[in-house]
């Protein structure tokens, strides 16, 4: 189990550049956790800063969404930030409403533009969450 807190970072193609200069915005920052992204936004942050270890799943449109939520699930993810384009028609939009249904599920912090992804990378609560500690209360849902 990683010490740090994982955060996910996915960003449909509109957003990408938004999630580079988030990332540039909160360099210091996200060196505090241990990084997962969505694999075309993993691969821009690691282009744009090689310093900085992400590691990359799948494409979302091809599952890497659905890792996430798995992760999710399985109470290895303390925060997501995913920066959705309200503007284009997409194949795999049920992507977005299956991770924010999990998030609700798990009352996961989730972020769908950077101005709320500001105020949450700020947050006490996101990088004080212990990562051996998620146990969200998920009610009849729980097994
Ligand atoms: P991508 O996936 O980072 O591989 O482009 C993002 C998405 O879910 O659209």
């Amino acid at each position: 189990m990683p010490s740090k807190p994982t955060l996910a970072l996915i960003a449909h193609d509109a957003k990408k550049d938004a999630m580079v200069e988030f990332a540039r915005r909160h360099l210091d920052k996200l060196e505090d956790f241990n990084l997962v992204g969505t694999g075309t936004t993993g691969g821009r942050i690691q282009e744009a800063f090689p310093g900085l270890e992400i590691t990359r799943l799948k494409s979302g449109p091809l599952g890497g969404d659905q890792q996430i939520g798995a992760m999710i699930a399985d109470g290895k993810l303390q925060g997501l930030l995913f920066f959705v384009d309200p503007l284009s028609p997409m194949p795999h939009d049920v992507d977005v409403k299956a991770l924010m249904r999990l998030a609700l599920v798990y009352d996961l912090p989730m972020a769908l533009n950077p101005s709320t992804a500001d105020i949450l990378l700020r947050s006490a609560r996101l990088t004080g969450l212990k990562t051996s500690s998620q146990t969200p209360e998920v009610g009849t849902f729980a097994s």
